[in-house]
């Protein structure tokens, strides 16, 4: 990454000469989104440092002249070329960021940035270089320092800035979590010094600037963002410990980005701001070393392809008309688990829904619950009471399906019996407009099957949800032979519109998800049959990363449920998955997991809020009559036992054409499984092994048959090299 000057590049920046001498410049980045720091616009800034040097204003404004964004942070492309660069070049870019900031910062005139939209990552960094801050208050005004969410920390003085500002306690807890605040929350953080209507702004910062002008009150500041702080240690101590505890329990050691910004923001504090941002340097440079931040970077850039994505090949894309949305009228026939979930993110994304159950009990027990999740505030850990009534006239309960006649999109979730499904989806295809798109919650039948209840099933698909749904981003559209392309493009952008990301899906058992779940789900009951410790088998998953073992996860999805979805594989891959036998016996022993209070592990309570104790006393015995030759097993071949057949799935999947590419399935399994992130997905964790490495792999598991068999495939990427994931 060189910030070569462009010569012609367009302008991203203009400055106006307000009457009184003020100057004002304002950013508009062409080509983005946002406002992002292209080489372009940090060559705009330095010419107008330049120019302003030859002749200087009594102040200067810098704003944004593109609705809802001030300045996002440093351009994706630009990031993603800094893992390869030697560290002398990442260090220069750093230096020379910051002495772009610097600049601004040491202007012989006060400044001020007056914040409209998004400011974050490298503009907040911008914004932290001026002497004031002005914050609009409106609700696309949001500043963050997320580059921990990358794998990163802020590079451009951030960490030394934010707490000489607002205190080392609330700038570790911006910089550690990378969480938004809004404007209001800014101005009592300190952040920015006014948070005005969006029309007082501009004023407010002349206002600020005549103040520092008559009585110098920025030179202060400058003088105070140039020292070290004063931090008592005993203070320090508390913060350090409590912080990184509360990392650590978050991360589970796996992202090096929170401790490091945390240790770097703390250490900074001792320093003069000139060696805390040498410091700063250091740090963000070991961080791009590590192969988490370029995963984590790459999957954001599955993010970005995503939500830029219509769900459609280039071809069908151009010729389909976009989805209009904005009249949507959803319904949801289910009001269990699922439905209830699925009409909460509805209402929070401010859909009037209608939400039909045939019983009146389930409905009733079901609405207040919705809209306490439809509401729940964050920082008050609560339902918002306003927002409680909001959402409770935008909720339609019913037990009547004519209720949803006038519905223009319809999720059926009802319980995943074949022949109820087919009937209810008749029945809703009698009540809606014959232009209504009709959807399936299903988890196992396959959307051929159901769609051959409807007399029009080109309107026809599955929206596959995961559980809990305010939790799962994933949201797998599952396109059956006679689906039309316009409704993939409408479901696809409806998911979107609930804050999912959808990933279009073709019909087949398991659709994606299920079915490279299937493998790991299996694998686990294996190495327990061959005496491995339930608890071992888990630890090692949430060693790799995953954020339940594969037996835990039974017990939450129910071992019932588990039963008939392993079923419906084990029908369909029966060449290398059987369902086990363990699975038919704890479902006849009533042992179903959380809901019944035992399964794989004891339970104090049942449900979702159950409180796991320890594997179960009686798991030995359960287990005796179905016991395999025994088989020690190392934590890394556990590991491998868990996690290469669902590799092995993939690739079939891949080969079957079941998902576009493999950045797909990488995005799927991250959103819907919780696979980790830091490893970029499971194709990608398969690039890091290699396929020469998979292959010796699989060879020490040549004796357990075709479920560890290597795929023809493998061999061709051993060969040519090529990558099993590939980039967005
Ligand atoms: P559930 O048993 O909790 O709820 C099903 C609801 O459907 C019940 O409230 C029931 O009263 C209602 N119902 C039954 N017949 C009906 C009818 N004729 N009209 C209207 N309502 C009717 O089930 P769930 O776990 O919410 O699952 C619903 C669907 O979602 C299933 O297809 C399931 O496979 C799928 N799914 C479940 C999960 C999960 O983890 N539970 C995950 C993804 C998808």
């Amino acid at each position: 990454m060189t910030l070569t000057e462009p010569t012609a590049e367009p302008d991203c920046l203009t400055v106006d000469r307000l009457p009184g001498d003020v100057a004002v410049a304002t950013l508009v980045v062409p080509g983005h989104r946002h406002n992002v720091m292209t080489a372009a616009f940090l060559a705009a800034l330095r010419r107008l440092l330049d120019d302003l040097a030859r002749q200087p204003p009594r102040g200067l404004i810098v704003e944004s002249g593109r609705p809802g964004s001030f300045l996002a942070g440093a351009d994706i492309d630009r990031l993603d070329r800094l893992w390869d660069l030697p560290e002398a070049e990442v260090i220069a870019i750093c230096d020379r960021g910051r002495r772009l900031l610097d600049r601004l910062s040491a202007a012989p005139w006060p400044t001020v940035a007056v914040i409209d939209g998004v400011c974050v990552g490298g503009g907040l960094e911008l914004a932290l270089a001026c002497d004031f801050r002005v914050a609009a208050d409106a609700p696309g005004t949001s500043l963050a320092a997320p580059e921990v969410k990358l794998g990163l920390l802020p590079g451009w003085g951030g960490t030394v800035r934010l707490p000489r500002l607002i205190g080392p306690g609330p700038a570790s807890e911006l910089v550690v979590t990378g969480e938004p605040v809004d404007g209001r929350r800014a101005a009592m953080l300190g952040l920015v010094d006014a948070c005005v209507a969006p029309a007082a702004a501009r004023q407010a910062a002349l206002q600020l600037l005549g103040w520092a002008v008559a009585d110098g009150r920025h030179l202060t500041r400058r003088r105070r963002q140039a020292a070290a702080v004063q931090l008592d240690p005993h203070e320090r101590e508390f913060l350090e410990a409590t912080t990184a505890a509360a990392i650590l329990g978050r991360t589970g050691g796996h992202y090096p980005a929170p401790l490091t910004a945390l240790q770097t923001l703390l250490d900074g504090c001792d320093l003069d701001a000139a060696a805390a941002a040498a410091a700063e340097t250091a740090a963000f440079v070991r961080l791009t070393r590590s192969s988490v931040a370029r995963q984590l970077v790459r999957v954001f850039r599955l993010r970005e392809r995503n939500r830029r994505d219509s769900g459609l090949a280039a071809a069908a894309a151009a010729a389909s008309a976009e989805p209009t949305a904005d009249a949507m009228r959803p319904a949801v026939v289910g009001a269990g688990i699922m439905g209830a979930g699925i009409v909460a993110r509805h209402l929070r994304s401010g859909f009037t829904t209608t939400l039909v159950d045939i019983d009146a009990d389930t409905l009733a027990r079901a609405v207040p619950e919705i809209v306490d999740e439809a509401a729940w505030d964050r920082r008050l850990a609560a339902a918002n009471p306003q927002r409680v009534r909001e959402l409770t006239g935008r909720l339609l309960p019913t037990t009547s399906l004519a209720a949803a006649a006038t519905a223009d999109l319809v999720i059926e979730s009802v319980i995943e019996r074949t022949d109820l499904k087919r009937r209810v989806l008749a029945e809703i295809e009698a009540t809606v407009p014959a232009t209504a798109i009709i959807c399936t919650n299903t988890s196992t039948n396959p959307i051929a099957t159901l769609a051959a209840a409807l007399s029009d099933p080109s309107r026809f698909c599955g929206m596959h949800f995961f559980n809990p749904v305010r939790r799962m981003l994933l949201v797998e559209v599952v396109r059956g032979a006679a689906t039309s392309d316009a409704t993939v493009a409408a479901v696809v952008a409806h998911a979107k519109r609930l804050g999912k990301c959808p990933v279009v899906v073709q019909d087949s058992p398991g659709f994606l998800v299920n079915r490279v779940l299937t493998p790991y789900l299996h694998e686990a009951v294996e190495l327990l049959r061959e005496g491995v410790d339930a608890a071992r088998i888990d630890r090692a998953a949430r060693r790799f990363g995953m954020p339940l073992g594969p037996l835990e996860l039974y017990d939450m999805v129910g071992l019932d449920t588990a039963f008939y979805a392993g079923l419906v594989m084990a029908s369909a891959f029966g060449d290398r998955i059987d369902a086990s036998p363990l699975i038919p016996a704890f479902v006849k022993a009533g042992r179903l997991g959380r809901k019944t209070g035992r399964g794989f592990y004891r339970y104090r309570g049942v449900g979702h809020d159950a409180r796991r104790q320890a594997v179960d006393e009686e798991l030995a015995t359960l287990l005796e009559p179905y016991r395999l030759p025994e088989r020690p097993a190392t934590d890394r071949e556990i590991t491998d036992r868990l996690f290469l057949p669902m590799l092995l799935e993939a690739l079939r999947v891949l080969d079957e054409g079941i998902v576009r590419d493999g950045c797909d399935i990488d995005l799927a399994v991250i959103h819907a499984l919780g696979f980790p992130a830091f490893r970029g997905g499971l194709l990608a964790w398969g690039d890091s092994l290699g396929a020469p490495e998979v292959l010796r792999r699989l060879e020490q598991f040549a004796d357990l048959g075709p479920r560890l068999a290597p795929l023809p495939r493998l061999h061709d990427h051993a060969r040519s090299g090529r990558a099993f994931a590939g980039l967005a």
